[in-house]
């Protein structure tokens, strides 16, 4: 039987039916294991880590592994280039991401060469040589949205690694692996979580060789989840059908009412007609998520006031709660000088959609 993601994320990983098992796995406290099983140590393994892996796994299309953040998972990916190797990434990313790759290239462990994600032609261009493709799409917060299996199919081709950042559309909206990636990664914290109360990070890949050399990367540098984050990334994932369902609905009727808003210059969301990212997102995603970011067309001060004008949106970084936020991203100074200062990103939560527009209209105004 092949069930429907929105399914399987309700009932993958979960225990054995028998008599008297629980319905759910629960999160061991234990740093260690009595001698004579395979558990070893609690840096090794935990009941409540299996147990998300094996949904996200399960999700993905492959194995899952768990991590203390979703920049533990990037760290742990980026260590398998080798010294002195080339890694190709996008122009525009998580700031995060971006900013350790430059540290790992200011030291000299690897050089890195940034490409437009969204320009499939420049991208198989550099792949060749590299050890490492870094995807992320749709991107954050440019919303740029890569031809996954074009560029995947090309990174093949060269013999490069590819991988896939897959926050912002969740496992049940794009399956890179499914698309030809070797590797998935994600900030739990954000969709899969979804409550803005864990920060976690997850690993997902098909090669059984990459999944060792990733769990060898966990044990050793050691960036573990604790048993209590995995299980309540767990229990918020299992909603993540219904919260993704309302999220995106409410995002597409807003990306609607901020095009036509006289203040808004530009709406930056796949879901839209015109949207550049449209046709390949329709394409390859089976929703268009629930991040947009627009742009006003003024300087940062006005859109730095509209951020702080808002009574319901909470004014936050971070993304993917029950809870819509928004914020400013060049109010960061690591985030890409090419984002314009005056984009906003909005990550829109389940609230009712026009509580949302509401506030969101009362704020474009009062932050003049
Ligand atoms: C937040 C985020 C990360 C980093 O994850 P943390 O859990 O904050 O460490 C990586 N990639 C994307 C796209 C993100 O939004």
């Amino acid at each position: 039987m092949t069930l429907d993601p929105s399914t399987v994320v309700v009932h993958a990983g979960r225990p054995e039916r028998v008599p008297n098992a629980p319905v759910g796995e629960s999160p061991v406290f234990s740093s260690t294991y009595v001698a004579g099983g395979d558990r070893g140590y609690g840096r090794f393994g935990n009941d409540a880590w299996t147990a998300l892996e094996d949904t996200l796994g399960e999700l993905e299309g492959g194995r899952g592994l768990t991590f203390a953040s979703g920049m533990a998972a990037a760290a742990a990916i980026a260590d398998l280039v080798p010294v002195g190797g080339r890694i190709v990434a996008p122009q525009h990313a998580y700031s995060g991401v971006l900013a350790l790759l430059d540290q790992q290239a200011t030291a000299g462990r690897l050089t890195v060469d940034r490409v437009n994600i969204a320009d499939t032609a420049d991208v198989t261009r550099a792949v060749d040589q590299a050890d490492m493709l870094w995807i992320e799409s749709p991107t954050n917060p440019a919303m740029e949205v890569a031809d996954l299996p074009a560029i995947s199919a090309a990174g093949r081709q060269a013999g490069t690694t590819v991988v896939v950042d897959n926050t912002f559309a969740t496992p049940l909206l794009q399956q890179p692996i499914r698309l030809g990636a070797d590797i998935v990664m994600h900030s739990a914290t954000k969709f899969i979580a979804g409550h803005s109360d864990v920060v976690l990070g997850a690993v997902v890949t098909a090669d059984d060789d990459l999944w060792n050399a990733i769990d060898l990367r966990r044990r050793s540098l050691g960036a573990i989840p604790g048993p209590m984050e995995a299980w309540l990334a767990l229990r918020g994932l299992r909603t993540l059908a219904l919260r993704l369902e309302r999220a995106q609905s409410n995002a597409a009727f807003l990306a609607e009412r901020l095009l036509q808003h006289p203040r808004v210059s530009r709406v930056r969301y796949p879901g839209l007609p015109d949207d550049p990212g449209h046709a390949r997102a329709k394409a390859q995603m089976s929703g268009f998520g629930a991040i947009l970011s627009i742009e006003l067309g003024g300087d940062a001060e006005g859109a730095q006031r509209v951020c702080e004008s808002t009574a319901l949106w909470v004014h936050a970084t971070s993304l993917g709660g029950v809870e819509s936020m928004l914020e400013r991203r060049r109010r960061w100074p690591i985030e890409v000088p090419t984002i314009p200062e005056d984009l906003i990103r909005l990550a829109v939560g389940i609230e009712h959609p026009n509580d949302l527009w509401a506030d969101l209209e009362q704020a474009l105004k009062t932050g003049i």
